[in-house]
């Protein structure tokens, strides 16, 4: 995500209370599933997927 879109769509969640909702959850769940990924030491592994793409 560019910097510019990121500045952007923070911007609009402190306006926007529904995004806000969805985001938080979105994030939460980001939070557990990446803690578990970490826990199993597959992350250098994105890296070629990320570069493929
Ligand atoms: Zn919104």
């Amino acid at each position: 995500m560019s910097p510019a879109v990121e500045a952007e769509i923070k911007n609009h969640l402190l306006k926007c209370d529904d995004c806000r909702v969805v985001q938080e959850a979105a994030t939460t769940t980001l939070d557990r599933e990446f803690g578990t990924y970490k826990a199993s030491e597959n992350r250098p592994s994105l890296r070629p997927v990320i570069q493929a793409a």
